[in-house]
């Protein structure tokens, strides 16, 4: 899986290559990460890539040519790639469909796609209509620019990617997975036995696996009842 992300701010994109999981998998080749900053596909000495809005009121908007300057460079870089079919333009936003596992899941059987990261009050609309596919949001509130959402979804897209985790890290049992029924995952306990007097469930400790499996989802399923109940039907 390739992904390229548009980003003002190529430094915190570049935070996913270097740790854990996703630094791992990316030091092997299962995945690779590209970024593109819009200052550089502009022409005037001052790199300009925001103005005012036409209409007036706060603050400034990204301008559309740097960015479709910089897609197309993305999109020339990859034709070199010929494994990749062609890739979805995402734009982090606050207005996208909300983020789930279920949109982790179909991400994660894609080649890549590209990812624009907007900043200030976010990008000119004509970009958005002409070269968005889909717009997508991480939750119902506003951070300062695209670039911490874009690392949520590629952390949880990449995680999913076959031969990211090991089989001790399966994600095949976490919260949401179709695995699981889309429950909440069930509690984990680590030594010691007991911490400030609070003892592990004794039937962890007890070797039977199948009555760990049953206990397992009985409490995923009253985990999920108590804090979300809304995941589960009626059926
Ligand atoms: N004026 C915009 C609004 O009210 O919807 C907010 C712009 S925000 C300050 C700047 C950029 O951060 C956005 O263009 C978007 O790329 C990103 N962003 C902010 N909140 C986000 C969210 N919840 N999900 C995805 N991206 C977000």
């Amino acid at each position: 899986m390739r992904i390229d992300v548009i980003t003002l701010f190529p430094e915190i994109i570049e935070f996913v290559s270097k740790l854990g999981v996703t630094g791992r998998a990316l030091n092997k080749d299962i995945w690779q990460i590209k970024t593109w900053n819009p200052r550089d596909y502009t022409s005037d000495i001052h790199h300009t890539v925001d103005d005012r809005p036409y209409g007036g009121g706060p603050g400034m908007v990204m301008m559309a040519e740097p960015l479709k300057l910089a897609l197309e460079a993305v999109r020339e870089d990859r034709a070199k790639d010929t494994e990749c079919e062609v890739p979805k333009v995402v734009y982090l936003s606050p207005s996208g469909v909300k983020f789930n596992q279920s949109l982790a899941n179909s991400y994660a059987s894609s080649s890549g796609f590209i990812l624009i990261c907007g900043r200030y009050e976010g990008v000119d609309q004509r970009f958005i209509d002409k070269y968005v596919d889909q717009q997508i949001s991480i939750g119902d509130y506003v951070m300062s620019g695209g670039e911490l959402p874009a690392l949520v979804m590629i952390d949880c897209i990449v995680r999913l990617i076959p031969g990211v985790l090991n089989s001790s890290e399966s994600h095949s049992m976490d919260s949401f997975q179709k695995s699981l029924d889309g429950l909440l995952d069930h509690p984990h306990y680590t030594r010691p036995e007991v911490f400030e007097g609070m003892e592990v469930p004794k039937i962890l400790l007890s070797g039977n696996h199948k009555e760990i499996e049953s206990w397992r989802l009985k409490e995923s399923k009253r985990i999920t009842a108590l804090y979300r109940p809304d995941l589960i039907s009626d059926e």
